[in-house]
């Protein structure tokens, strides 16, 4: 099998088995119990916690653990939300290509009185600070802008969007879940008050995350229940998945500038390679993109049955979110970034990591082009393109 969909989840390290296999037989006492063994597994989380403060450039005290991503997610938004609409603020800034556990969340604020403004985004998938800084206004109450988009990859300027929100003193949230453990993130050069992480994007556990937020960020708990973690997130802690969790980004933080270099000469390839095929596009910037993310869409085809060809060859892939996959409705994000419903309908994401190989690389490029002429030649309304009947809406 070739994995080649690590956007969607990635495969759990050896380093992450060994420390949450070691915590589930040796350290299963619960963290808020008084004796010994139960204090064990509280210095496990505390330990767990300053590895990731440390990974982020963060203080331990601003390290939140929940049950992921969208979890995160939806803990800073709605927590701003809260702190803002009792000053009277209910403007929230985001962009249109944001994953669903943002979007759906503004829209249910939406619902509650909540004014959201969707940025537009470029057509290389990339937003830039201006537009955030016109967007600003006296009634802000959040800006929450996703650092590396998970269909795409494109890199946000997160550093300078940051820098604006600063200066105005609004506060800023990013979801940062497909850039931890793939590009460097430092809280404090990133300028941002909140920050999202899941686990399970960087070789860790599913169902583990972190919230990271600034002492000036008040966080609002969605979960009632017990004193965890400071009270803000109820639930006796999941202790193995969270030592898994540290142990996975601190390796991943460690080798990020190996697996880069490796991954990106992949990324190169993959992306000349699938360039060579006729009336096909890559979707987002070449250069501010994620190291192991290549997105295409080729004209005249259905991005289902490409995968469901490419599956019969043993490759995983996907057409873009795996929350929208099951769904006839084109991604969002290629529809943000511009690209027409008959075109979007055709994409393909591939999301390599350390583990692929050239071999892989040469694989999917070559099963991509056989899929992709095999399906053509199937589809009458191809025919009708090549006989002029119709027009091509992609350069070949
Ligand atoms: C995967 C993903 C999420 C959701 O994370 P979970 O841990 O699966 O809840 C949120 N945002 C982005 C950008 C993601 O890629």
């Amino acid at each position: 099998m070739i994995y080649a969909d690590n956007a969607a989840t990635t495969k759990m390290s050896r380093v992450a088995i060994d420390a949450m296999v070691n915590c589930m037989e040796n350290i299963w006492g619960n963290p808020s119990s008084l004796y010994e063994f139960g204090q064990k597994a509280k210095e496990a989380i505390t330990s767990a916690r300053e590895k990731i403060a440390a990974c982020i450039n963060a203080e331990p005290n601003e390290i939140y653990f929940t049950s992921g991503g969208s979890e995160s997610d939806n803990q800073a938004i709605i927590s701003a939300a809260k702190v803002g609409a009792k000053k009277n603020k209910r403007h929230i800034i985001s962009t249109a290509f944001e994953h669903h556990a943002v979007l759906h969340t503004l829209k249910k604020l939406e619902a509650e009185g909540f004014e959201i403004e969707l940025l537009d985004v470029h057509e290389n998938g990339v937003i830039t600070p201006a537009q955030v800084e016109n967007a600003i206004r006296k009634d802000t109450c959040l800006v929450t802008i996703m650092f590396a988009n998970n269909e795409i990859g494109t890199i946000q300027p997160i550093a300078e969007i940051g820098a604006i929100c600063r200066a105005k003193k609004v506060p800023f949230h990013t979801d940062a879940v497909q850039a931890a453990g793939h590009i460097n993130i430092d809280v404090q050069k990133l300028n941002v008050d909140a920050l999202s992480i899941s686990a399970h994007k960087f070789h860790g556990a599913k169902g583990v995350g972190v919230l990271y937020a600034r002492k000036n960020f008040q966080l609002t708990n969605i979960i009632e229940g017990g004193a965890q973690e400071k009270g803000k997130r109820a639930g006796t802690e999941n202790v193995p998945a969270i030592v898994a969790m540290a142990a996975a980004l601190d390796d991943a933080c460690k080798n990020l500038d190996a697996n880069n270099k490796k991954v990106l000469a992949l990324r190169e390839k993959l992306i000349d390679g699938l360039n060579k095929i006729p009336y096909s596009i890559l979707n987002g910037d070449r250069k501010k993109r994620l190291p192991g993310n290549v997105n295409f869409c080729f004209e005249g085809i259905e991005g289902e049955s490409l995968l469901l060809l490419l599956d019969d060859k043993n490759i995983c892939a996907s057409s873009g979110s795996a929350c929208t996959s099951g769904s006839l409705d084109p991604s969002h994000v290629l529809l943000a970034i511009g690209r027409v419903h008959e075109v979007a309908h055709g994409s393909l994401r591939l999301s390599i990591d350390e583990n692929n190989t050239e071999d892989d690389v040469e694989k999917i490029i070559s099963a991509v082009a056989e899929v992709v002429e095999y399906l053509r030649n199937m589809s009458p309304l191809w025919k009708d393109k090549l006989n002029g009947k119709k027009n091509f809406i992609l350069e070949a």
